[in-house]
């Protein structure tokens, strides 16, 4: 007997709810088929309220694959904010000076880098779409897992559902990789990231602001309304204090660590904190089961990019799932997943190398170590081929990407 669905996605974070809305329209199953379970619902939009502090810098190949899944077309543009550059320097430099990396849209021909975008945003916005391409919405959380031969069955409260394929987007904890015993590499970096909406003194200029210091990089992201979101990497126990001292203490604490690049700044928000680690799965897929987003892998967010990876790898599963009827498969069988996992694993472990690279590397580089990081930057600034390869690092269209990504 045939099971329920052919596949169940659980957790409808973004890359999750993004993976539902592909398969839903692109993988040549029958929508009602494919399962989202979801175990919380973004609150409803609320096109007055201030900005929401969980934002994302959204790539140019993370905008088409978000096109492609019926998403980017119902997200409120009124709340994007585009950003036409990146200017990153270490705390030794001044953020005017020639050492300061400046990277722009312009140098490559694009009205900008991509979009700071709220994430429940953009996942509400999935759901929307899944919903209304007659995928089947199931507001209930995994509580138990059996991978069988022929399908893995899933213990969701008093509901039993059936699948050819279990895909996994329930994030860092996931219940899936648990489930299957998948084992993960992980490093923790003992910092905590402290994320707030902030004034400040002068405009942002539709500029990504990235201070490097040894303590960890502060980043200041451009937001519709104005203000600036602030992400600020600091260890345990400096973030704990960061994260509960009062505001005028803050505030100066955070004119102090950001130079006041952009002025004297004021917290408009809570405050929230985020424990940083990068975990890596060994493996994204097994019989009958993918690991995809945070559920696979995890890096530093120094250089904005988990939500990113995650929605490609949303893509790069869609269209191995989308072969499987030229394979003579199920959505389930090893050789219809194998291609995702090659795809995509070494594309995500270069990212996180890349950023265990820049984290160790700035936070070292302290007296001659300085000189060198600075000498680097002030090259990389007067070298126009490198500030190109930059740039479209950013726009995320460097690499094997998935078609959804490149249309
Ligand atoms: C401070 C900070 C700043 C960042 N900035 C950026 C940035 O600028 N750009 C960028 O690209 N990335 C950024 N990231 C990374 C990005 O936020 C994450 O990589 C991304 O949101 C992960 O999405 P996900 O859907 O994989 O996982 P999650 O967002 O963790 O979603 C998992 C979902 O699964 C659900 N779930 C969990 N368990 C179950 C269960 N048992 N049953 C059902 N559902 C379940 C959860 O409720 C949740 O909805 C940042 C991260 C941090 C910490």
């Amino acid at each position: 007997m045939s099971p329920q669905f052919d596949v169940v996605v659980v957790g409808g974070g973004l890359a999750g709810a993004c993976a539902a809305a592909l398969l839903a329209r692109h993988a040549g199953i029958e929508p009602s088929r494919v399962a989202l379970l979801s175990g919380q619902l973004p609150p409803p939009a609320d096109a007055g309220a201030p900005a929401e502090l969980r934002v994302a810098a959204i790539s140019r190949a993370s905008e088409r694959v978000l096109g492609a899944a019926g998403a980017w077309q119902r997200v409120d543009k009124a709340r994007l904010c585009a950003y036409e550059r990146m200017r990153v320097w270490h705390e030794s430099a001044a953020v005017d000076g020639p050492a300061a990396l400046c990277f722009d849209a312009a140098d490559v021909g694009e009205p900008n880098l991509g979009y700071i975008a709220e994430i429940s945003a953009l996942q509400r916005a999935c759901i929307d779409s899944f919903v209304d391409a007659r995928g089947t919405l199931i507001h209930a959380a995994l509580e138990r897992l059996e991978i069988g031969p022929e399908f893995a069955r899933l213990q969701c409260g008093a509901q039993v559902l059936e699948t050819r394929l279990v895909v996994g987007a329930d994030g860092v904890h996931s219940a899936v990789r648990e489930g299957v015993g998948m084992s993960v590499r992980s490093h923790d970096y003992r910092q905590l990231a402290i994320v707030a909406t902030v004034a400040t003194q002068r405009p942002h200029e539709h500029t990504a602001w990235q201070r490097f210091l040894h303590t960890g990089p502060l980043a200041l992201l451009p937001l519709f309304d104005g203000y600036s979101s602030l992400v600020w990497s600091l260890d345990l126990g400096e973030a704990r204090t960061v994260r509960d001292c009062d505001e005028a203490e803050f505030n100066a604490r955070l004119d102090a660590a950001s130079a006041h690049a952009l002025g004297t700044t004021r917290v408009l928000s809570e405050r929230l904190s985020f424990p940083l680690h990068s975990v890596a799965a060994h493996s994204y897929v097994g019989p009958r089961f993918a690991l995809i987003g945070d559920a696979a892998h995890v890096i530093h967010p120094l250089a904005g990019q988990g939500a990113n990876l995650g929605l490609l790898d949303a893509a790069a599963l869609c269209e191995a799932i989308a072969r499987a009827p030229a394979l003579r498969e199920d959505p389930g069988a090893l050789r219809v997943l194998r291609p995702y996992e090659q795809q995509r694993r070494t594309h995500n472990l270069a990212m996180d190398a890349a950023m265990s690279v820049f984290h160790g590397g700035f936070a070292a580089a302290r007296g001659p170590a300085a000189w060198l990081v600075n000498r680097g930057l002030t090259l990389v600034n007067r070298s126009g081929t490198l500030k190109r390869a930059f740039a479209r690092q950013a726009l995320g269209t460097v690499g094997e990407l998935p078609r959804l990504a490149r249309r």
